[in-house]
């Protein structure tokens, strides 16, 4: 897998000051793509362990508050597995930090419903996920007040509370101190 950026210091994808990773590689071509040069699997920089080893350590700081996963596509098959790597060191090392992640598939339809390689590999991923935006993003629903998701048929999904529901929660900003 490649990725395209890390940032350290991200407040715009997810509550708090976070850490996020934008991985390379996507098939969606969504019209008005905010970045679209990732769509190439082969853009950026190999995910070595180094790198994840560095994404351990900007997450450790007190004021770090969570872990956002972007891409590109981070349910793209072929950037799964290395993504499941990361997600378990973030939850076992870092247990404190949350993540969100960023996807373009739909959440019952395209990754419930297995439709995305391995699914071991999908379910597990989803297990170390607590807040899923996900849908494609739509031009004509862009929306700039929008918070935490660029267009309006976007959803912001409490992975937890979805499971223990058996239906799509959404997530509550009322809680966001939790996420
Ligand atoms: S899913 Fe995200 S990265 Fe992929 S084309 Fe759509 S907006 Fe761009």
């Amino acid at each position: 897998m490649n990725y395209a950026t890390i940032k350290s210091y991200d407040v715009a994808n997810g509550p708090g000051v976070r850490v996020s990773l934008f991985v390379s590689g996507c098939t969606h071509h969504c019209k008005g793509c905010f970045n679209a040069e990732t769509w190439d699997f082969n853009y950026g920089q190999p995910f070595t362990p180094e790198v994840e080893q560095q994404i351990i350590d900007y997450l450790k700081p007190w004021y770090i508050r969570g872990f956002s996963l972007l891409g590109g596509e981070p349910f793209e098959p072929a950037n799964q597995a290395a993504l499941l790597g990361l997600m378990r060191r973030i939850k076992k090392e870092c247990p404190e930090k949350t993540v969100w992640c960023y996807t373009g598939y739909d959440y019952e339809k395209d990754i419930l419903a297995g439709q995305l390689g391995d699914w071991d590999i999908t379910r597990e991923l989803l297990s170390h996920i607590d807040v899923l935006v996900d849908g494609e993003f739509h031009q004509e629903e862009k929306d700039l007040s929008l918070r935490f998701k660029g267009s309006r048929n976007q959803r912001i999904i409490d992975v937890k509370a979805s499971a223990i529901a058996d239906e799509v929660v959404l997530w509550d900003a009322n809680n966001e101190a939790e996420n």
